[in-house]
């Protein structure tokens, strides 16, 4: 399904657009294309481990709900669907060979249902040789399944990646005192959106549809990612009160006590606000 297709299956308000990258951006991308971000070897690490950090985040900081879940049996020579709710670390995760460390996946299935479709989850896929970074995908997944089944929750279709990737930052951050995983994790996070901000400079006007696709992806990334980190970098150095109130307002989303757009609104963030990336540079040079 093309990105167009997905948002409106969702029923997004603000429909996907293509962002141009702005000259701070651009900046922004010539600062993590520097020695300041070095991929070093990640240490591999077990399923189970991955699975009990990302438990131990979400227990320490959170109360998640139940999620929609979508089963198929074999019932002798029949093959039955069966639905329900489940718990989402009751999803099952399927290992996916070949998939780069950082992969992860929530597997939805869209029934189409009058007068709109429902959402159940299958499975979330995670690299089959995962390591210490490995559990930030998983945190990433869980987030999701907190919040795609759910219409209305996230108006704009580009914001979409916003609490995944805020909640993978502060597992690395909170995890690791050291601050080894959130390098590893900024790495690898700041790196895919380099080659995001190159391909959207570069063919923003294009009209290939292929092309136009991609990039509307790209653009969904761009924004949730910049805005993620204007959020993540208010936690990072604020106070523990701040700390708690992002943490609190994270909370309220999920018990769908306000939207997405509600809670970047608290914090005064837009898409604007977030490509000023000046504060971004600083910790990145830090
Ligand atoms: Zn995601």
């Amino acid at each position: 399904m093309n990105v167009i297709d997905q948002a409106k299956t969702h029923g997004f308000i603000v429909e996907p657009k293509i962002i141009i990258p702005t000259k701070e951006v651009l900046q922004l991308s010539s600062v993590i294309d520097s020695p300041y971000l070095e991929q070093i070897r990640e240490r591999r690490e077990s399923l189970k481990h991955t699975r009990n950090s990302t438990i131990d985040f979400y227990e320490s900081f959170f109360e998640l709900h139940r999620v929609p879940y979508i089963v198929e049996k074999n019932y002798g020579i029949r093959k039955v669907e069966k639905r329900g709710d489940v718990h989402p670390f009751g999803l099952p995760i399927k290992k996916v060979k070949d998939e780069d460390t950082f992969f992860g996946s929530l597997n939805e299935v869209a029934i189409l249902t009058d007068p709109e479709p429902l959402f159940y989850y299958r499975n979330i896929s995670l690299s089959a040789k995962p390591t210490e970074i490995t559990k930030l995908a998983y945190t990433h997944e869980i987030a999701h399944s907190q919040l795609n089944h759910i219409k209305g929750i996230i108006k704009d279709f580009n914001n979409t990646e916003v609490i995944s990737i805020l909640l993978e930052s502060i597992h690395a951050l909170e995890a690791d005192p050291t601050e080894r995983l959130l390098y590893v994790h900024d790495t690898n996070r700041l790196k895919d959106l380099y080659y995001i901000i190159k391909e959207l400079n570069k063919y923003h006007s294009t009209d290939n549809p292929e092309i136009k696709n991609i990039l509307l992806e790209g653009s969904l990334y761009l924004q949730s990612t910049l805005e993620a980190y204007e959020l993540f970098l208010l936690y990072y150095y604020g106070s523990i009160e701040q700390k708690r109130e992002i943490l609190t307002k994270v909370q309220s989303l999920f018990n769908q006590e306000i939207t997405l757009e509600e809670l970047l609104s608290c914090f005064d963030i837009s898409l604007e606000s977030s490509m000023s990336t000046k504060r971004l540079i600083n910790y990145i040079k830090r």
